[in-house]
């Protein structure tokens, strides 16, 4: 696949997704609308909400008998009318605990939600090669997907679930650089697609543990590395990267997880930084989670593809080896977070547990840490840095 760099504008082209998240649908969690997120609504939606609220259309279920406000008007982001306000318990007032649903949606239609819910849990990259869609598995039905047998796992592109639209997310200046090889100097974008696909291609192995996809990827990162211009194409270096695993164990100690969680914790704002909950977690990583570690290789290197593919870090990093610095960050949060869970239960690894541990990995990455501060911290290991 070739990319003319004259044939997409930056808002169209071509939708892609990982197969695992290609037919994703809303099964009504309600999670995003209980998490006491700030929901900004963008002004005509703003004035269809009190228009409607006025007309008698629609109702708050979420406020108190006494009544309460609707909307606020502090903080507001630049294109946005009114916050939709929250109860004391954090949820969104349209929200309906009784039946689990968002009354906006079901009494308006899903035009008329403001668009950081109509894109939730979608995280998505969009450059000259098109539009990149992934998810955040803090929403519990992407995570279950995580655990799905029924589709190998590959990039497609016009996916069921994406119609073409204009995805949030990053959207890459079409003046800004294509992703680093290195530090000192650019990839193209037929190499850094071919990049993404080789990376997503490794973690399609479930005969390999998440770490030695991790130490393969990281293996494959150093020798493209090597590649200097005049010894063929990028492209062909990408395309002739061995095929050989580079097998490896999974940590005995949690140090080295707690050390990669400690650096996504930096990245996160102060006023949000979680409180330190790490008493017993080497022990309950080494009683619960580490026997059970090898049997759930399948979903961890899902979880990784969905780290490779659509990646901001490609584009916010320093090279390919932070692009790999973020997923085996990415999986020491799971490990973190899977001991956390096991800790908390008092019993081994299961799919439950996993998924909880997923789901918190991701509320970390994608919504309290920073991006651009993420990368930044993995782009060290372009320095040499351990
Ligand atoms: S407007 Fe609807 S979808 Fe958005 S947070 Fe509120 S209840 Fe959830």
């Amino acid at each position: 696949m070739r990319f003319e760099r004259a044939s997409y504008p930056p808002e169209v082209g071509p939708i892609f997704s990982l197969s695992i998240h290609a037919d994703y649908q809303c099964e009504h969690s309600g999670v995003c609308c209980t998490s006491d997120w700030d929901v900004p609504a963008e002004l005509p939606i703003y004035r269809t909400l009190d228009q409607a609220m006025a007309a008698g259309r629609l109702s708050a279920p979420g406020l108190p008998n006494e009544g309460g406000p609707i909307f606020s008007r502090e903080d507001l982001p630049d294109d946005a009318g009114a916050m939709v306000a929250r109860t004391s318990t954090g949820d969104c007032v349209f929200y309906h605990r009784h039946s689990g649903l968002c009354v906006v949606h079901r009494d308006l239609g899903e035009t008329s939600l403001p668009s950081t819910c109509r894109h939730f849990p979608r995280v998505a990259v969009r450059d000259w090669r098109g539009t990149f869609i992934s998810l955040t598995h803090y929403c519990p039905t992407a995570a279950s997907m995580l655990f799905r047998e029924d589709v190998p796992l590959e990039i497609v592109e016009s996916p069921a679930a994406f119609p073409p639209a204009a995805y949030d997310g990053l959207v890459v200046d079409p003046d800004a650089w294509a992703p680093l090889l290195h530090p000192q100097m650019l990839m193209d974008l037929d190499a850094y697609s071919a990049w993404e696909r080789h990376m997503v291609r490794r973690c399609a192995d479930s005969s390999a543990s998440p770490e030695s996809v991790i130490a393969t990827l990281t293996r494959d990162a150093r020798l493209l590395r090597a590649y200097t211009p005049g010894a063929g194409s990028l492209l062909d270096a990408v395309a002739t990267l061995p095929s050989d695993l580079v097998e490896a164990s999974p940590p005995r100690s949690l140090d080295e997880s707690l050390a990669l969680f400690a650096g996504v914790i930096d990245a996160v704002p102060d006023e949000f930084t979680p409180d330190a909950d790490e008493q017993m977690l080497p022990d309950a990583f080494a009683q619960y989670v580490i026997p059970e570690w090898e049997a759930w290789s399948a979903p961890l290197n899902r979880y990784l593809a969905a780290k490779a593919f659509a990646s901001w870090t490609a584009y916010q990093g320093r090279g390919v080896l932070s692009i790999v610095r973020g997923l085996e960050a990415a999986l020491a949060l799971v490990r973190v977070e899977a001991a956390r869970q096991c800790r908390d239960n008092g019993r081994p690894l299961d799919a439950q547990q996993l998924r909880e541990a997923f789901r918190n990995a991701d509320f970390l990455l994608n919504h309290l840490a920073g991006g651009e501060e993420l990368a930044e911290g993995w782009s060290r290991v372009e320095d040499g840095c351990p």
